[in-house]
């Protein structure tokens, strides 16, 4: 499979080459150059198959020419036998129309586990009998940095700087991040929000000065390979509730609109998704964009779901290349336009074209009222996240005969401050983190300025191999 650049302007890639890259040289994402399709048939086929089969046969197409189908199988294994659940991410029902899909039986306790276990086997594949090194840099709203560093952490020809919102994200993300005290680990809490993070991250990306001595590259959902593992669950969930014959929709608590892209993909691989939820919280760009056409930057609100403060949704790009006709100068055009004003807006034709997708936004309220409703009416306990989810599928316009599967991404552990407000109980952290709260952490506080981050980034790497 050969990948391209949103943005039109950077050379194709194979499958190796646009996991080991990140973002694009363009300042583009990239895309497969077409989307695989499977007939009816073959979905049918996928039917009760493991986990880890039907990861491989989701992925194949994507993998083409970097992987064969046995070393890709041997990958999954190492990734996903570190989940607590057999199934991995098994689906559990609400009532009558509602499920969750439990995506936080990683070591990590999110559902970013499921594509960074995966990113972290593919690092070390492509890196193995090279003497290339590689030096991730990525900026977290929580949940990306732990699930990133578990997934690397004491991995040779890896080193990993992870920024962080000082004092934005729970005490539990906090520690599952700085208690790793590898020597290819570095956190860094940036004085500023998770918007100031992401960009500094994307500054790096393109300054010659890091990029002479590091072979930098990104875990953020901008990677495609991480948008890549998250396809596998939709297609394991709907083939539960009945594909290919039986539609289903999913809503998906979103914050950098990589997790929903992902369902967009399995929809256009030829899964029959009825409808896609974006679920938001107060920071709402992306419900304003799809249900009025204002994408608009305003400040971050903090919230109970702080991976989903976000206010520059970076995937929403592949989605706009999608709507642009697949056309990269008129996406790069528009994105350099948005960088500059901090706003644009989507036709009226453009968000026909993407009707597919519904959306929402819960406030505090809603999002409190949706974790008691789980409690009360289904005996389920829920984190804030997953809860803006569930808020979304309850409140869109769904017919009764379609199920809709709301993204379970968190653990309720890891959030239990705002359980324990909304429903009285306090979620226990799973024997799987272990002692959290007795060890040691190791964090470095900067300013939110670029040049500190840098300088810190370059005086700090080790090095290993130079480009
Ligand atoms: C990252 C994250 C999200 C948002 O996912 P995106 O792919 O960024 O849209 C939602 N919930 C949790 C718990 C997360 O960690």
């Amino acid at each position: 499979m050969k990948y391209l650049s949103t943005r039109g302007n950077a050379s194709n890639l194979d499958f190796e080459g646009v996991t080991l890259a990140g973002l694009a040289s363009d300042g583009g994402l990239y895309v497969p150059e077409t989307w695989p399709r499977f007939s009816e048939a073959e979905i049918a086929s996928m039917r009760g198959l493991s986990y880890i089969d039907l990861a491989v046969r989701v992925m194949t197409p994507f993998t083409k020419g970097s992987l064969s189908e046995a070393e890709l199988k041997e990958l999954c294994e190492a990734a996903y036998g570190r989940f607590s659940h057999a199934a991995v991410t098994p689906l559990v029902q609400l009532d009558s129309q509602h499920w969750l899909l439990e995506l936080f039986h990683g070591p990590t306790l999110a559902f970013k586990d499921v594509a960074l276990q995966l990113l972290g086997q593919l690092f070390e594949k492509f890196l193995s009998g090279s003497d290339k090194a590689l030096t991730i840099v990525g900026a977290t709203s929580g949940d990306t940095g732990s699930a990133a560093i578990d997934a690397v952490a004491g991995r040779e020809r890896v080193e990993i700087f992870m920024l962080h919102p000082h004092n934005r994200i729970s005490d539990v993300q906090r520690r599952q991040m700085t208690t790793v005290l590898a020597p290819n680990v570095h956190n860094i809490a940036i004085q500023g929000s998770f918007d100031d993070a992401q960009a500094m991250v994307k500054t790096m990306f393109n300054d010659p000065d890091v990029n002479s001595v590091l072979n930098v590259t990104a875990v953020n959902s901008i990677n495609w390979a991480r948008l890549m593992a998250q396809i596998v669950y939709y297609f394991a969930a709907a083939l539960k509730l009945g594909a290919p014959e039986r539609k289903v929709a999913f809503s998906v608590p979103t914050g950098n609109f990589g997790d929903v892209f992902a369902g967009y993909v399995a929809a256009q691989m030829g899964l029959p998704v009825e409808r896609l939820i974006v679920a938001t919280n107060v920071n709402d760009i992306l419900h304003r964009a799809l249900s009025r056409g204002d994408y608009s930057v305003s400040g971050v609100t903090p919230t109970s779901a702080p991976s989903m403060d976000i206010q520059v949704s970076s995937n929403f790009e592949r989605l706009l290349f999608d709507l642009e006709g697949r056309d990269g100068s008129t996406t790069a055009a528009r994105m350099k336009w948005f960088e500059q004003m901090g706003k644009m807006v989507l036709s009226a034709d453009m968000r026909k074209r993407a009707s597919f997708f519904a959306s929402a936004r819960a406030d505090a309220d809603e999002t409190a009222g949706a974790m008691r409703w789980a409690y009360e009416q289904c005996g389920q306990i829920i984190d804030p996240h997953t809860a803006i989810g569930l808020h979304g599928a309850r409140t869109a316009n769904i017919a009764a005969d379609v199920p809709v599967v709301t993204l379970a991404t968190a653990h309720p552990a890891k959030f239990r401050d705002a359980v324990e407000q909304a429903t009285g109980i306090r979620p226990a952290l799973p024997g799987r983190v272990g002692n959290l709260f007795e060890r040691e952490e190791r964090y470095e506080v900067l300013p939110g300025e670029y040049a500190a981050v840098r300088d810190y980034i370059l005086s700090n790497a080790a090095r290993p191999a130079l480009l």
